[in-house]
């Protein structure tokens, strides 16, 4: 299977794109700093530059793994000494390009940083046609535990697919059996979380949740409900979103019950607050490639 002609310049373009954004981040994210400014600058980024994102800014600080952004009105910060997180992504006409940078203000953490980086420069070198999604997860969890590090289980990278942040498809960082294969034209996001040797090495979910996602088209008793949910679907299709991007969709005192009627009818699903099961420092590091026949393409 080979990429369309148009959807891979559409895929080069929103990896072009979220590269750029990944180095600005890199220079401005400071200690002390608003997490829901380092959300709505990367996004704002992101379109100055003629993307959109793909999800909402992820900001997951310490032993937050993933799936943290801004609530509206968030008044926490980048704490001091910490290890943030910052995962973007961009889309092209609902091409995606999905990546992320760990920025630290430890020096005790730098070394799980660069083990992130290994094992992604590592997936990188290694991801080919023909090879075995096993056998993939076994050399990931081999370069993290090398180091004395341990890979977060159960996070792993994706497919992706148009529209679709997660299109079947995993990419395990540890090992895990399956028959499945890499195949050549497909565009995966490889992203290695590690964190310190005497961790639990998982994450679990938090009650709190701030990412959501158009699931299903659902009866709906208000209209105001109604009115919510077309502007996510035309909005954003079925790509995840955050409650900062609805402001103005229907009028203030409607807002609240009309939202509440999303979730509880299903029509929209929520993404929980990932955090490493005994508290320690998660590190993360994410690009999108293409699989060509002799290996694969960073588009990121
Ligand atoms: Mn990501
Ligand atoms: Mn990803």
């Amino acid at each position: 299977m080979t990429v369309p002609e148009d959807a891979l310049r559409k895929y080069r373009k929103a990896g072009k794109i979220a590269a750029e954004v990944r180095k600005e981040t890199e220079t401005f994210v400071r200690e002390g700093m608003s997490i829901i400014d380092l959300c709505e600058k990367v996004e704002s980024v992101i379109a100055k530059k003629g993307g959109k994102p793909a999800f909402p800014c992820n900001v997951s600080v310490n032993e937050i793994a993933a799936h943290y952004t801004s609530p509206p009105q968030d008044r926490r910060l980048i704490p001091e000494n910490s290890i943030v997180k910052v995962d973007i992504g961009v889309h092209i006409d609902g091409y995606i390009a999905d990546t992320a940078v760990t920025i630290c203000f430890n020096p005790e953490y730098e070394p799980l940083v660069h083990t992130a980086e290994e094992a992604l420069a590592k997936a990188i070198e290694i991801l080919r046609p023909g090879l075995s999604i096993s056998r993939f997860g076994s050399m990931i969890e081999k370069t993290i535990k090398n180091r004395g590090f341990k890979p977060v289980s159960n996070l792993t990278g994706h497919k992706i697919g148009r529209y679709l942040v997660h299109a079947g498809k995993a990419l395990p960082n540890v090992s895990h059996f399956s028959f499945s294969k890499i195949d050549v034209g497909e565009i995966y996001a490889t992203e290695p979380f590690v964190t310190v040797g005497n961790a639990a090495g998982k994450v679990q979910s938090e009650s709190d949740t701030y990412i959501f996602r158009f699931t299903k088209q659902k009866f709906l008793q208000d209209q105001y409900a109604k009115r919510l949910l077309l502007y996510v679907q035309k909005n954003f299709h079925s790509l995840p979103f955050t409650e900062r991007w609805l402001r103005g969709a229907v009028p203030q005192n409607h807002y609240k019950m009309a939202f509440a009627e999303l979730l509880s009818s299903k029509s929209i699903m929520s993404y929980p607050v990932f955090v490493e099961a005994s508290e320690k420092p998660v590190a993360q590091a994410e690009h999108t490639v293409l699989i060509v026949e002799d290996g694969c393409l960073v588009l990121t």
